[in-house]
């Protein structure tokens, strides 16, 4: 069975969780991962949460407002509600899944610290609106949240460059992974200082029980995400057994996991530097898989499908339909798991009801219709005909 989601990495790599990992690794993470994004700093968190938590502070935000998208991943509040901020939140614009700058622009008051630009699934945002919005809100300092995109680019510039600094998220979901952890990129030299005094106060070294633990969580979800293994898998999750693993939020509550102050570990920083070496293959077979199914899609006829922008690397290839639930059940008889991210609308979660939210519930609309179709490593140009043939139905 063919899952939703699965890091690029073979089955081979299994062998990683048994070798000794430098004791420099994490700092050698950082610095292949700043080679990579060609920025003068690259800062490793325990996850893509922590990062944003300890960017606002770093930047001494202290009660102030935070503009972030309303169709977004929910643990980006969290971080801004955790860093003592608030959060605000944007609807995207019509027949899109990013935020819409023109109501972003009336989110902005005295307040306001900065604005989250998120090049959500992959897509870039517009750099042009953005340098737009910046002339006309200097005050306001720019974020990009590269969790999704990883050095996308809009018009040829890339996306992470443009503003103060950009978080990523690296968990074995994301298009690289160190199994969990997150990372800051940012060319300001005194910006970075300040981060790294900040997370020598706040983020404690990772212990031996920590690295005992992320190698076994590798060794498992890897075997698990496994298409031998997977329908195993998959008919645990339904039965809730997996839960504890794969539920990343609570509906009622602003929380964060129990270590996201405990820094990242050696073993995942070895991952990282890994997948590192693999980013132009990873982003390739994702536009290629992409290419396939914007081809094959083509004047589908209930579906809509992703823009398709020069610069996308695809973390995910969302198409909307009218009923997700159908084309989820299809798949699932051929064998195919396919995704349902973002399933949620941030300010319509009872943790989020009572926060300041701008537009007209536009995102909305994709609960319960939005699908992804799988673009990792697993699927080649035979999987993908199959799943454009579902789509198809
Ligand atoms: C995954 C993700 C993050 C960071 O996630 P962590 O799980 O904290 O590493 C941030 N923003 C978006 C849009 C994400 O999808």
């Amino acid at each position: 069975m063919i899952p939703r989601l699965s890091p690029h990495i073979p089955l081979a790599g299994l062998l990683d969780a048994l070798r000794p990992a430098p004791t420099d690794a994490v700092g050698l993470f950082e610095s292949a991962f700043a080679d990579v994004a060609g920025t003068r700093h690259a800062i490793a968190f325990p996850y893509g949460r922590t990062a944003l938590m300890c960017l606002l502070q770093a930047m001494g935000l202290e009660g102030r407002q935070i503009i972030c998208p309303s169709y977004t991943c929910v643990v980006v509040p969290h971080a801004i509600e955790y860093s003592g901020n608030e959060s605000v939140f944007v609807d995207v614009s019509e027949q899109s899944f990013l935020m819409d700058m023109d109501l972003a622009e009336q989110a902005v008051n005295d307040r306001t610290g900065a604005l989250v630009a998120t090049s959500l699934f992959g897509e870039p945002v517009n750099l042009d609106r953005l340098a737009r919005f910046e002339e006309r809100y200097p005050g306001v300092a720019i974020i990009q949240d590269c969790a999704h995109s990883f050095f996308c680019s809009h018009n040829g510039k890339p996306v992470h460059k443009h503003g103060v600094a950009a978080i990523y998220g690296l968990n074995f979901s994301k298009l690289l992974t160190s199994v969990f952890g997150g990372m800051i990129t940012t060319d300001d030299d005194n910006l970075a200082k300040a981060i790294r005094a900040l997370r020598v106060r706040t983020v404690s070294v990772a212990g031996m029980k920590k690295e005992i633990l992320r190698r076994l969580y590798y060794v498992v979800a890897l075997c698990a995400l496994n298409p031998v293994m997977f329908g195993l898998t998959w008919r645990l999750s339904r039965l809730g057994i997996l839960d504890r693993f794969v539920r990343y939020f609570d509906e009622f509550k602003i929380d964060m996991p129990a270590d996201y102050l405990t820094g990242m570990g050696s073993f995942e920083a070895m991952i990282g530097i890994g997948q590192l070496k693999l980013y132009q293959d990873i982003v390739s077979h994702r536009r290629i898989i992409a290419g396939h199914y914007n081809h094959s899609l083509a004047g589908a006829k209930h579906i809509t499908l992703p823009p398709d922008p020069e610069g996308a690397t695809y973390s995910h290839y969302v198409v909307r339909t009218d009923d997700a639930a159908r084309y989820l059940a299809l798949a699932l008889d051929a064998g195919i798991e396919l995704g349902e991210l973002v399933d949620y609308f941030v300010p319509d979660l009872p943790a989020y009801k009572r926060h300041i939210s701008f537009g007209s519930g536009i995102g909305r609309r994709y609960v319960g219709r939005v699908v992804n179709l799988p673009v990792h490593r697993g699927v080649d140009a035979e999987v993908a005909s199959r799943v454009a043939m579902i789509m198809q139905q």
